[in-house]
């Protein structure tokens, strides 16, 4: 089990050819209904507008990075429970720790396959779920 193919989810990442990839990547798992946001500022703005069921989060990023973006929502009590997947070129121990700490769902590190981001959406929605 895992999220719907009709799931709504926010890519967030300051490279477009990043958030091309993952978009792909996601079309490769069926997934369709995917925007994108260049920063954690932008982001923000848009889960304001819009309800979204995931968001794969790029770390590092102008205007606001995606640490502090993390730290936001799980501070707002509208946004707080969307789940966040940290998407990372650094697979450092005091790295994926923090991104925990800041309330990421899971962790993955660039590059990476469709197959990979299946597994951690999966792990994902079996842990909001109570799988
Ligand atoms: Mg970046």
């Amino acid at each position: 089990m895992g999220f719907p193919t009709n799931a709504k989810i926010l890519t967030v990442d300051d490279m477009a050819t990043m958030r091309k990839i993952i978009k792909s990547l996601l079309t490769q798992l069926g997934y369709t209904d995917v925007e994108e946001a260049e920063n954690g500022k932008d982001a923000l703005y848009k889960l304001k507008q819009n309800k979204y069921d995931l968001v794969l989060l790029d770390w590092n990023m102008p205007e606001m990075d995606g640490i502090t973006f993390l730290q936001e929502i799980r501070k707002d009590p509208e946004l707080k429970n969307i789940p966040v997947i940290m998407v990372t070129a650094e697979a450092k121990k005091e790295n994926v720790l923090l991104a925990i700490q800041s309330g990421a769902n899971n962790y993955i590190v660039k590059p990476f396959t469709a197959e990979t981001l299946k597994e951690k959406m999966d792990k994902v929605w079996q842990q909001i779920n109570g799988g």
